[in-house]
């Protein structure tokens, strides 16, 4: 047997023409733009090549794209008073402070102090303490997209075995709520976990969310079972670099149901499930009914 290929790319692209026909109906119907405000402070490359899809995503949906590049030395007080500035602003629905921030600039502060009506990266305390309690918050884009895709694969995840391989603030515990959410027994494996291969084994759903190439092998997956691999690793292989996932595709393809590819599978889903917030921000903040589909 052998994994069905889970299309990040193709699913994206649906999730896009849905924003798409919501953002239209919202300037037909209610003379709204949706309006997406990204800021980036320094010039890290990586932040630089994400900051610019984003921008052009955003506008090739129908949206208006405000991207602030500031330079690497802005002081704190500067940059909380641009997000002060944007939570103010009616034609901003969304805000995204790109990470990692400069290290002399507190992460936690400055995304706490975005609006969390406007926090369509889902990392404002208040959102974190919806998610947890099962109210109604904006969600973290990658976990987001990661549970639109096990949804579309899979139906209903009710009483199923899910593992998350990784505890971070932005992949690992909102991922582990979405899965609790959707009634999944739930296990958050980590560094520390004891017989990490017999946890694996276990789950009729892994998302790997480690940042370690190819950790995880085909002998640890339960025949049959899905595998969304999150992981974004460059390594080089025959004198060349290469994007590769957390999981070890080969061999986990050979066991698994079906399985995300790297690149191909996540990603594109993140930054369409960051569109999609936008467009649900906006929705929410004119008192509109949301669009179906596009949120947990
Ligand atoms: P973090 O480094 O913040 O967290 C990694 C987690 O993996 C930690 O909880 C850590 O455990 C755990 N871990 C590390 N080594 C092991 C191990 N040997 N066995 C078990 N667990 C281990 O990473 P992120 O959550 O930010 O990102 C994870 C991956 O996802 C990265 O490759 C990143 O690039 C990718 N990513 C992809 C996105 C996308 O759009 N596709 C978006 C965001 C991230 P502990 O807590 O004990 O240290």
């Amino acid at each position: 047997m052998t994994a069905d290929i889970i299309d990040g790319k193709a699913f994206a692209a649906t999730i896009r023409d849905k924003v798409t026909g919501h953002v239209a109906r919202l300037k037909d119907e209610h003379g709204i733009t949706p309006g997406l405000a990204v800021v980036l402070v320094g010039e890290d490359p990586a932040s630089q090549v994400y900051v610019r899809s984003k921008g052009k995503q955003t506008v090739e949906v129908g949206m208006n794209s405000y991207e602030h590049k500031l330079d690497p030395e802005t002081s704190e007080a500067d940059l909380l008073a641009l997000i002060e500035q944007l939570n103010n602003d009616p034609a901003v629905h969304g805000i995204l402070v790109q990470l990692p921030l400069p290290d002399h600039l507190d992460s936690d502060l400055v995304i706490n102090s975005i609006d969390p009506a406007k926090d369509v990266d889902g990392f404002h305390i208040s959102n974190v303490g919806l998610l947890g309690t099962g109210q109604k918050s904006m969600v973290p884009c990658t976990p987001l997209g990661c549970l639109m895709m096990l949804r579309d694969k899979l139906g209903n995840l009710s009483g199923m075995d899910a593992v998350v391989l990784g505890r971070s603030n932005i992949v690992g515990k909102p991922m582990a709520q979405l899965l609790l959410g959707d009634s999944c027994t739930v296990t958050i494996a980590h560094s520390r976990t004891k017989d990490l291969p017999e946890v694996v084994r276990r789950a009729d759903i892994v998302v790997a969310a480690v940042g370690r190439p190819e950790m995880v092998p085909g002998d640890w997956i339960k025949p049959g079972a899905t595998v969304i691999d999150v992981g974004i690793n460059r390594i080089e292989r025959d004198g060349k670099t290469k994007l590769v996932g957390d999981v070890d595709f080969p061999s986990v393809h050979a066991v698994a149901g079906a399985v995300t590819p790297v690149p191909g599978g996540v990603g594109p889903m993140t930054i369409a499930c960051l569109l999609a917030n936008t467009v649900t921000a906006c929705c929410r903040a004119n008192g509109l009914a949301e669009p179906e589909g596009l949120t947990a």
